[in-house]
């Protein structure tokens, strides 16, 4: 069900500074930048071949990734796997007894998802994500 990792999201404190340090450092091209209001953070994509690092900040003081920021400091935030249908794997993870965030699949910058709790995998925040289609160039 499972197909790849579509991305890896880290959290920064300054989105222009960690784009140009992972762009000088590890060569990787600068992709698709976007201001998510209702998440309250901005994103920024790295293409890596076949998925992407996605860079995440906050854009107000109090949303859930300033608060995460703010305990945790800047690192992992997330890691997204990619399923064809997101209906399906969220009735799969349900079935499985996974510890939900969200019972119903969201709007998220890529496409439709939910995540599962880090409480049920170890200490790393899992998106299951169904992508919109792709409609940019690769
Ligand atoms: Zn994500």
């Amino acid at each position: 069900m499972i197909s790849k990792i579509n991305h890896i999201a880290i959290v920064v404190g300054d989105l222009d500074a960690a784009l140009q340090a992972y762009h000088d450092t590890l060569g990787l091209p600068i992709g698709e930048r976007k201001v998510m209001p209702q998440q309250e953070v901005e994103i920024a994509f790295l293409p890596t071949g076949d998925s992407l690092i996605e860079l995440i900040t906050p854009t107000t003081e109090d949303s859930g990734v300033a608060k995460y920021l703010a305990k945790r400091g800047e690192g992992l935030h997330h890691i997204c796997l990619e399923v064809p249908d997101i209906e399906a794997a969220l009735a799969e993870m349900l079935a499985r007894g996974a510890q939900l965030i969200n019972e119903a699949p969201v709007q998220a910058a890529e496409g439709r998802a939910f995540f599962l709790h880090p409480k049920g995998t170890h200490g790393v925040l899992i998106e299951l994500l169904e992508p919109y289609p792709q409609a940019d160039s690769e």
